[in-house]
């Protein structure tokens, strides 16, 4: 059983050993890479978000500074605070942490943020580019899980992936990343009327939505590749993902557990990030 888990765990830390050595060789050039990380508000869970991503930093070398701002913060204070960040040159990276206050409009804090610095990969600049194939910040949860197939020997090329959830900063990039490795893709979403038999012809399925344990065994073909981007609470308040573990884990061939699956991969592409922007300054 435990050969079928995508350990995101091991495979996160993998990543981040490798790139430790890197770090450390820029840092003894004199460049030490740098991540500004915004919070506005006292959201808990991003709060979590917040010192994960800050433990990640220190752990790794990366310098990090964190801007924690208050709920009612306005919209031009908080591009303020971007516009000083984009013009620091000890900061490669610029995080705000979504979701923002209803007052504040995202897009135009992402489109605020340089793309030079953009290590999320939201701003419309590296959306572009990332459909276009060309190299650019890719958005950390769907690489991540692109690493994840990789470090998990799992060829995409040909295979059916679908992908349910067509968010902006998962599902939509996801079904692209796995386009650009010569899947073919399906997208799924609220307005697709029978889930089950699109889900059911999944080689790959890619579950992002945020409804605790929706994918059930009857939603999957023997033998598929789960990949579970989910991260909510049952009815006990543990964390679960959007698929039921238990209910799929005799059908499957490979499946991501929550916790432990994708959640780390972001994090460590986030760090893959910002190392990627530091990178820049000896071109
Ligand atoms: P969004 O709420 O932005 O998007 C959810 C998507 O699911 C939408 O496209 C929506 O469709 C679709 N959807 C909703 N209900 C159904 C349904 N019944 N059947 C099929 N599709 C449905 O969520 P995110 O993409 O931001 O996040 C998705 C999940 O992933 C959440 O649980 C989130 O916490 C988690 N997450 C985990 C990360 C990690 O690091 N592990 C990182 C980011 C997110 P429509 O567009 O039609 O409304």
């Amino acid at each position: 059983m435990s050969s079928k888990l995508i350990n995101g765990k091991e495979i996160g830390s993998q990543i981040r050993k490798s790139i430790a050595k890197e770090i450390e060789d820029l840092i003894e050039k004199g460049i030490t890479p740098g991540l500004a990380v915004i919070l506005v508000g006292e959201d808990p869970a991003s709060q979590t978000y917040v010192a994960n991503k800050e433990k990640a930093c220190h752990e790794l070398g990366i310098y990090s500074e964190l801007i924690k701002l208050p709920a009612e913060t306005s919209e031009e204070e908080l591009l303020g605070h971007i516009e000083k960040l984009n013009s620091n040159p000890a900061i490669d990276g610029i995080l705000v942490q979504l979701p923002l206050p209803k007052h504040i409009n995202e897009q135009h804090v992402i489109e605020a943020i340089s793309s030079d610095k953009d290590v999320d990969g939201f701003h419309p600049v590296s959306v572009g580019k990332m459909l276009l194939g060309q190299p650019t910040f890719l958005p950390c949860t769907p690489n991540g899980v692109m690493e994840l197939l990789k470090y998990s020997n799992i060829d995409v090329a040909g295979k059916h992936a679908v992908v349910v959830g067509r968010s902006h900063i998962v599902g939509v990039p996801m079904g692209q990343l796995l386009l650009q490795k010569d899947a073919t893709v399906t997208y799924c979403h609220s307005k697709t009327p029978d889930l089950q038999a699109m889900t059911k012809q999944a080689d790959i399925l890619v579950v992002a939505v945020g409804r605790a344990k929706m994918i059930k065994s009857t939603h999957i073909k023997e033998g598929a590749v789960v990949i579970d981007v989910g991260m909510n609470r049952d009815e006990n308040g543990k964390l679960c993902g959007d698929v039921d573990f238990d209910d799929v884990l005799d059908k499957v061939s490979a499946i991501t557990p929550v916790p432990g699956g994708v959640g780390p991969m972001t994090i460590t592409m986030l760090m893959v990030n910002t190392l990627l922007s530091a990178k820049m300054k000896l071109a």
